[in-house]
């Protein structure tokens, strides 16, 4: 690639954040790279929701949209592959690629969010987005009043399903196994008409990642609209960790008010900071790295 030299600033991750600071810092003139792999954690969800002018539209069309309008700025250069290797220098970092392209840059963001840690249950994946989802904010609307499940176990559970709950009064608890949820909560649950089931699960039954039933262990099945899960996750990169960043108890990179990361010169904004996860909370980080990366830039030669 031409030019792969002195970029004011590598953004690593072009999804939702990563555009959004990449747009912040274009039309701050600054020279941004941005090296995205193309694989955003909601590439499965058929239409997003709850960011306002893009209600219900396709998640790649809104990204499509925004890497349009960033891209109109001549400071920002769109690089697709995969960023493997990092190196702090004087100066600031160089990143390689798996293609084997080189380029460096002063400052570093990670904009390269998450990824969902699948359980071992048949079907779960291919459902993953589409009616076994991770947020009622998100899609709690769509499903309003139908036959919820919710796979889910201990604190958590209790949590999750108050506020399910609110979206549906036909709520099932799905432990997966033995409940961890305390005898206190296991009562306000049930006092709320949410059952609580225990079997362990087999296979949830879809029609092109639509469900229809979740199936048992023990063979007995349950006819459900739309399943809730709260799963694990890993970070989508493990840059940030080869390069110092520290990361929180919950795995999130360690990032300041000003979306700094415990390294100087790099920041991290999106889903690999935070368990508020949205469009629109990736877009509002991603600016304000944008922003404060700005700053710093200026801060140095004043
Ligand atoms: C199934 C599902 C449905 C969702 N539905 C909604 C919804 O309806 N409404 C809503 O507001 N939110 C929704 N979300 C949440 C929303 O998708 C995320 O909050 C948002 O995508 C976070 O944006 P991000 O830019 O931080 O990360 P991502 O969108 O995950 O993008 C990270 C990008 O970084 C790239 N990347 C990672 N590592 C590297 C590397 N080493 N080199 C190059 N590129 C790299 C990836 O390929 C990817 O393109 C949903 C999430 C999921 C999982």
């Amino acid at each position: 690639m031409e030019g792969n030299k002195g970029f004011d600033v590598i953004i690593i991750g072009g999804s939702y954040a990563g555009l959004s600071a990449a747009m912040a810092l274009g039309r701050s003139l600054r020279k941004v790279l941005i090296i995205d792999s193309g694989k955003p954690c909601n590439r499965q969800t058929p239409h997003s929701h709850n960011f306002l002018t893009q209600d219900g539209e396709k998640p790649a069309k809104i990204a499509e949209i925004a890497k349009s309008q960033v891209l109109k700025y001549s400071t920002v250069t769109f690089y697709e592959g995969l960023a493997i290797e990092g190196k702090k220098t004087e100066k600031g970092f160089i990143i390689n690629t798996q293609n084997g392209d080189s380029f460096t840059g002063g400052k570093l963001l990670f904009a390269t969010g998450i990824v969902d840690q699948i359980p071992d249950i048949k079907g779960f994946e291919e459902c993953w987005g589409i009616s076994v989802l991770h947020c009622p904010y998100c899609h709690g609307y769509e499903v309003r009043h139908k036959s919820i499940g919710l796979i889910a176990n201990g604190d958590l559970a209790f949590e999750v399903s108050r506020l399910i709950n609110n979206w549906t009064k036909d709520l099932v608890l799905f432990t997966n196994g033995q409940s961890t949820l305390t005898s206190e909560q296991a009562e306000k649950i049930k006092k709320h008409n949410i059952e609580i089931i225990e079997k362990e699960i087999a296979e949830i039954e879809h029609n092109q990642g639509y469900i229809t039933n979740v199936v048992f262990k023990d063979g007995s099945k349950q006819k459900l609209s739309a399943i809730f899960a709260r799963i694990g996750f890993k970070q989508h990169s493990t840059l940030p960790e080869q390069l110092g960043c520290t990361l929180n108890e919950h795995g999130f990179i360690n990032i300041d008010d000003f979306q700094k990361t415990t390294i100087p010169g790099i920041y991290a904004a999106g889903d690999n900071t935070t368990m508020l996860r949205a469009v629109s909370v990736a877009v509002a980080a991603g600016m304000k790295a944008g922003a404060m990366i700005n700053k710093e830039l200026i801060e140095e030669v004043y």
